[in-house]
């Protein structure tokens, strides 16, 4: 790439930020509450009346994602089989009982992406698994472990206070239950919460309307399953959002025949997905004893930027990303391995596969002008990259019209539909496919905050910004464990590879204190603030933190990070560092850093 097409990129992803920063922020979007509460509602399962529960578990689980049941499983394997699992949604899942809209499929390889597949014996059937299928991997795990024995389902836990004198944590929800636990866990995930647009007006429309995450297939007709969208025919219907999820539900909006309006702010980077089946036969010959973990490790060193691991497993669009970047830098002549040289190398990885990507959409897209406004110009990273090979391809359906925003977003929503560039689009419904609330309050997004000894909560714990021992344990909160990746693995490509590498830790833990006949167990605080300190030693680095970054979530809207958002850092040598630290760790039999009593 000459020196002049590289600056003339980077003044264009400058300029394209620049139209996008906003002072408003993350205050841009609605929260999701009061006459809107109603795009909440579970359109899947019907809520049924029961008891409240006033007994008392082993271990209760805020989430019943993969984090909360692969910590569930881990905790069985561990002979801990008192588990209760909570949580908001009518079954097991997580985001994937949520989110089944038409399309919805996981972007990492299903044989890494799909949690404890050895275990529970499943065989992915594609190389991307469809979200039905992901869905009923959970349920399997459930069923495994006998997770569902306890749990309880449409329930949204209200408060945890540690009672230090009964060594417990009570537990109270929203359907009146009030029962005790001997640990709690919280693995209420990172994008749980849909979020609306702040567009004014949105209060106004009469036509119909929902969030991606509780598609209304009574409205679209069709399935999860990828059924048409008959009853889509002859309807004009407005998709607002172009990320991750729209990029897989469009073609299927654009399949059903009706008039499509594709409301653009920022383009995604889509790049090549080649989904393909799984051969069962293929299968058997890698599924020797302790396969998936192989895979796994496989992966993280892959996407890793380490030293090569020699073979990719995997072998996908985040493997090839990273293989790219790791040979450019790798090819770089040892008297020039400086970190300047190092992060041009990476750069220019990045603006060549962007360009591969621009380029895509004009091989594929017929119009050219609608194909130029598909172009995405930021860094790669900037934003969560897709994937799919019908996306770019729906806009040469002749019903779909992609709405090109220029940055701006809808100017305003009225009673028949929506304005951009003062145009008004009279539609049928409108879809928000706007994502979810990332960096509100931790409370505000879970629905609780967590009272340790002295009945402190933990958002006065984090007030200065958030402070663990690896990512799990918080001194103050005996017992208790959150289940997230910042502070510790931090590995986003691949989030679940967190939760079974968190929930081995959970049950070692528990088990020694078992087995020591300890029954409470703390972080030490000079272990927490040298855990802290040496996060912060590190490059702190983000996703989408490079300055010209256009703005999204994974840099809070192009803001600087407010305190409680700032250390959420991961392990300064990277995941595969962190896996195999904490792996030592729990092998030692020592716990350092944590007091048991
Ligand atoms: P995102 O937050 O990624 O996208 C929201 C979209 O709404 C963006 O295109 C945003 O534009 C747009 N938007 C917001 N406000 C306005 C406005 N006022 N006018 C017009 N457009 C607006 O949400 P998604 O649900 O797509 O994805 C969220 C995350 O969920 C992903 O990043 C990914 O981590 C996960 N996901 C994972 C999948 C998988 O693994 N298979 C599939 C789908 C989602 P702008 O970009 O300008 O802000």
């Amino acid at each position: 790439m000459t020196a002049i097409d590289k600056d003339a990129i980077l003044a264009r992803y400058r300029a394209e930020r620049d139209k996008r920063l906003r002072d408003d922020g993350n205050d841009q979007y609605v929260e999701i509450a009061g006459a809107y509460a109603h795009y909440l509602d579970d359109p899947y399962t019907p809520r049924v009346e029961r008891a409240p529960v006033t007994d008392h578990v082993t271990f209760a689980m805020v989430g019943g994602g993969f984090a909360g049941l692969c910590v569930g499983a881990r905790l069985v394997e561990a002979g801990i089989t008192d588990v209760r699992i909570i949580d908001k949604a009518g079954d097991f899942g997580g985001n994937w009982y949520w989110n089944r809209y038409p399309g919805a499929q996981c972007d990492t390889a299903s044989i890494i992406y799909l949690p404890l597949l050895e275990e529970t014996g499943h065989i992915p059937t594609e190389k991307y698994a469809h979200a039905p299928e992901i869905l009923e991997q959970s349920r399997r795990i459930g069923r495994t472990f006998n997770l569902y024995d306890k749990a309880l389902f449409h329930t949204r836990v209200t408060d945890m206070v540690w009672d230090e004198d009964r060594g417990v944590w009570v537990v109270t929800t929203d359907r009146g239950d009030r029962f005790t636990a001997d640990y709690i866990g919280m693995g209420t995930g990172p994008l749980h919460v849909p979020k609306l647009p702040g567009i004014p007006g949105i209060e106004r429309f009469q036509g119909h309307s929902f969030h991606t995450s509780r598609w209304d297939y009574d409205y679209t007709g069709g399935d999860t399953y990828g059924a048409p969208l008959d009853k889509l025919q002859d309807k004009r219907v407005a998709i607002i959002g172009t990320g991750a999820t729209a990029v897989q539900c469009v073609p299927h909006l654009a399949r059903a025949g009706g008039t499509v309006y594709v409301v653009q702010r920022t383009p995604s980077s889509v790049d090549v997905r080649a989904n393909q089946p799984i051969d069962p036969e293929w299968f058997k010959t890698i599924a020797t004893p302790g396969w998936q973990k192989r895979w796994l490790e496989n992966f993280a060193q892959n996407v890793g930027m380490g030293p090569p691991p020699g073979e990719d497993l995997v072998q996908d669009g985040w493997t090839d990303l990273t293989r790219r970047i790791r040979e450019r830098i790798m090819g770089l002549p040892m008297d020039q391995m400086t970190p300047e040289k190092m992060m041009l190398a990476y750069e220019d990885a990045d603006l060549e596969k962007m360009s591969e990507i621009r380029a895509r959409a004009e091989a594929i897209v017929a119009d050219r002008d609608t194909a130029d406004k598909l172009k995405a110009w930021y860094r790669q990273l900037c934003k969560r990259p897709c994937f799919h090979d019908a996306y770019l391809q729906a806009f040469n359906e002749p019903g779909t019209h992609l709405i090109d925003t220029d940055g701006k977003g809808v100017e305003r929503i009225d009673e028949t539909g929506f304005w951009v560039n003062g145009q008004h689009y009279e539609v049928d419904c409108i879809i928000y496919s706007t994502g979810f609330e990332v960096g509100t309050a931790h409370e505000r997004r879970a629905g609780f905050d967590i009272a340790g000894v002295g009945g402190k909560r933990l958002s006065e714990a984090w007030a200065d910004g958030m402070r663990t021992l690896h990512g799990l344990h918080v001194h103050g909160f005996p017992n208790a464990f959150v289940v997230q990746f910042a502070q510790g693995a931090n590995f986003i490509v691949n989030v679940p590879h967190n939760w079974t590498d968190a929930g081995e830790t959970i049950a070692a833990v528990i088990r020694h204190a078992r087995d020591t006949g300890a029954s409470r167990v703390d972080a030490r605080p000079e272990a927490q603030a040298k855990w802290v300190e040496l996060l912060l030693s590190g490059p702190g680095m983000m996703a989408g933190a490079a300055p010209d970054c256009t703005p999204g979530y994974y840099n809070n809207e192009g803001k600087a990070m407010d305190a409680r958002a700032a250390f959420g850092v991961g392990y300064p040598a990277g995941p595969v560092a962190y896996f195999r630290y904490i792996d030592g760790w729990r092998q030692s039999g020592r716990f350092e850093g944590l007091e048991f009593a």
